[in-house]
């Protein structure tokens, strides 16, 4: 077994490698990449860089070249859901991309031929993270995440986005890498913190509460790891 964890931002993988505390560095197709140990387990970390490209290639390179077998992404998200405030959890059940449209051909928004509008997540990491938010005595929402290379400052495009797709929350990198993990068979879990309700203060929020909300994401992520070891033994 080897975990990669994933984030888009340095501030989203900083404090899982100050948990880690040692690691090495490896540079690999313009970007770096964070080998360590945990608990006898193979780990690698990294960050992409914002939006759809750049996750499809790290994640790419974290299973094909790095030989990742599982995949954990932790990051921040725009809540579409008014339930889900900020610093709320949100794991995806599911994920699709929102920009992706070829309405004009007759096909609904999302689809490609030979593709599907949704990718679903892993059941079983989905489940534990449920006994993981209970030992941590967290709350966290499971609900389907919406991506596209935009980030969404606009009351009426997230609820466009809200209900065209059933999503709850929404972000720049989950759908792209779910693409990645099902062709390659490798299964995956997504957690994102809430750091703005991708309305017209979504920028301002987002750099405000941008470093606390990834910080709860990567803590419950680093718990979540610790679990997949402990069940693997
Ligand atoms: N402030 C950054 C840009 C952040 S882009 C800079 O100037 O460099 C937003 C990032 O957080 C993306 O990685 C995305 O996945 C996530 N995100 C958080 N809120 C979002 C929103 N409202 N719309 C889209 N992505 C959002």
């Amino acid at each position: 077994m080897k975990i990669a964890i994933m984030g888009a931002m340095p501030e989203e993988i900083a404090p899982i490698l100050e948990k880690l505390g040692s690691y090495t560095t490896v540079r690999y197709a313009g970007n770096n990449y964070y080998e360590a140990t945990y608990k006898g387990v193979d780990l690698v970390v990294a960050y992409s860089k914002i939006g759809k490209v750049f996750s499809t290639l790290t994640a790419t390179i974290m299973i094909e070249h790095f030989g990742a077998t599982k995949l954990l992404f932790s990051g921040v998200a725009g809540a579409i859901c008014p339930t889900l405030k900020i610093g709320d959890l949100i794991v995806a059940s599911k994920l699709a991309q929102h920009d992706l449209d070829i309405t004009a051909f007759g096909h609904p928004f999302g689809y490609v031929p030979e593709g599907s509008i949704f990718i679903e997540a892993d059941k079983e990491m989905i489940e534990m993270s449920k006994e993981v938010a209970k030992s941590m005595g967290k709350s966290v929402r499971e609900g389907v995440i919406a991506t596209g290379d935009q980030f969404i400052a606009n009351e009426e495009k997230k609820n466009w986005i809200g209900a065209t797709f059933g999503a709850h929350a929404l972000e720049m990198e989950g759908g792209s890498v779910a693409v990645v993990c099902h062709a390659l068979n490798v299964p995956f879990f997504k957690l994102r913190a809430i750091s703005d309700v991708a309305d017209m203060d979504a920028s301002f929020n987002f750099d405000t509460f941008l470093e606390t909300s990834a910080k709860e994401s990567a803590d419950f992520i680093m718990k979540m790891v610790q679990s997949i070891i402990e069940n693997a033994k």
